[in-house]
């Protein structure tokens, strides 16, 4: 039995990996040359298609904790990386050339892989497979997956408003309820007057915004999912009747409708988390934290995913995939990288190391195993198959995605120290029990 694998990007590379080591034959489609990206400029497998960092090596950072996971698992992007490194202090940085070259070289030198340079147009009817298209997914498999899953489960472009750490909000700024029901205390929501609004209205219009890609140039966005900025630049008052209405909104400490509201939204249920609610932006990085950091209440505030608007193929994991990353519909048909709605390189090619585990499980007629949720790769797992389906947009790894520590811990990196370390020790356990040694 053979393995289907559509696309060799960071996603694609890592299923193959696992599934030659595991000693599974791999039937493996990359369109390129053939049929190029918007994005990619190479044949080459695993292309990294804009900044060659694949960030810190810190485990007490997210990436960091990430990538000692994968190095763990036996990644190949990891290995590749390390030999292929450039000089970037705290952060492992890549000559991109190189790294996509060495990839390329290992992939074509395995035994058990043969590779096509195809499009490929419809799902593949073999089985198992796994699709690992990526966020530039070709336009006919796009439309071949969006009519498998369904009409409304698959979407082309992401507006993702900032996410903050749930401990470096000042509560005391703001007053809990919902606009449309008084019953519901599900908002956070920080009140301005027309002095903080004017403000921050004079500071949003002067922030920096990241160029638009070529390709993403004449992009129609739907009035929900405009940037702020761009919807600011319609006039003075127009967040007041978009995402700062206060409309219905009595702060309990004045009994009055504030001049204008920040809503926060919980990213997930214990509130570690919380949604910038309709503050999807372009602004670069340092600016969303300039121009943010001047609403009430968020003066101190974390940034656990910036907001940001691209060009995305994903799919509606939360509705259409299981926490194995095979569909619900067809549970030999897997998911991975960016196309299940995690964002970024090592999260792309984390998932592929579980799809490829899981497909590889398949074929021996082993049953398909879920890593746990206090690793990073099973947090961001557990989040794209449990987040809300209704507002599901992409993640990046971020430590507000780990089950807390049963002890309260005080100091921001000794908390993440112990995260990490608990991490690790899981999923060396892990590993363990399902005999997945072999990865190593
Ligand atoms: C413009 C852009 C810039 C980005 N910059 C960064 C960044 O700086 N840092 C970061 O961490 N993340 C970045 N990302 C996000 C993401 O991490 C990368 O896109 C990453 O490459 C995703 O990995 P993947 O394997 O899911 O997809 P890809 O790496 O894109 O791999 C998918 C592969 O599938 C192939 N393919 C597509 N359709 C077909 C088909 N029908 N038949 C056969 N093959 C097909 C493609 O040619 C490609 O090789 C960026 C994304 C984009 C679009």
């Amino acid at each position: 039995m053979k393995v289907i694998v559509v696309g060799a990007g960071l996603a694609g590379v890592e299923i193959v990996n696992v599934l030659n080591k595991a000693g599974v034959k791999v039937l493996l489609y990359e369109m390129r040359p053939v049929r190029m990206t918007p994005a990619h400029k190479t044949p080459y497998f695993g292309e990294l298609v804009c900044s060659n960092s694949l960030k810190s090596t810190e485990i007490t950072d997210a990436s960091g904790l990430l990538k000692e996971e994968m190095k763990r698992l036996g990644s190949i992007i990891i290995h590749v990386a390390i030999k292929t490194s450039v000089p970037a202090g705290k952060a492992l940085a890549v000559n991109r050339n190189e790294f996509a070259i060495g990839i390329t070289r290992i992939i074509e030198s395995m035994k058990n892989v043969e590779i096509v340079r195809s499009e490929i147009r419809e799902i593949p009817d073999e089985r198992p497979c796994v699709i690992a298209s990526g966020p530039l997914t070709s336009d006919d498999l796009a439309e071949s997956i969006r009519r498998f899953l369904g009409e409304d489960n698959l979407y082309f472009f992401d507006a993702i408003s900032p996410i903050i750490d749930g401990e470096t909000i000042d509560y005391s700024k703001g007053f809990w309820a919902s606009r449309y029901d008084p019953n519901s205390k599900d908002y956070f929501n920080i009140p301005l007057n027309e002095e903080e609004y004017n403000r921050f209205y004079n500071e949003l219009m002067k922030a920096e915004v990241v160029e638009y890609k070529e390709f993403e140039k004449g992009v129609k966005y739907f009035e929900g999912c405009m940037p702020i900025e761009e919807l600011a630049r319609r006039g003075r008052d127009t967040l007041l009747f978009g995402p700062m209405k206060p409309v219905g909104l009595i702060d309990p400490r004045t009994g009055k409708e504030p001049f204008a509201v920040v809503q926060l939204r919980r990213e997930d249920r214990e509130g570690r988390m919380f949604n910038i609610v309709g503050f999807q932006t372009k602004m670069k990085w340092p600016e969303q934290e300039r121009v943010f950091r001047l609403i009430p209440g968020l003066e101190n505030a974390e940034f656990l995913r910036y907001g940001g608007i691209h060009r995305n193929t994903y799919i509606n994991s939360p509705k259409v995939l299981n926490a194995t990353l095979s569909t619900k519909k067809d549970p030999l048909l897997f998911f991975a990288g960016q196309i299940t709605g995690v964002e970024g390189y090592l999260e792309s090619g984390a998932t592929g190391i579980i799809a490829g585990v899981n497909a590889a499980r398949i074929v021996k007629g082993l049953d398909p195993v879920v890593p746990p949720a206090e690793t990073m790769i099973g947090s961001l797992i557990n989040y794209i198959v449990n987040a809300n389906p209704r507002d599901f947009q992409p993640m990046n790894a971020n430590f507000g995605l780990l089950p807390p520590l049963e002890v309260k811990v005080r100091g921001k990196m000794e908390r993440r120290k112990l995260l990490a370390e608990r991490a690790l020790k899981v999923l060396e356990e892990w590993m363990m029990e399902n005999n997945l040694e072999f990865l190593r």
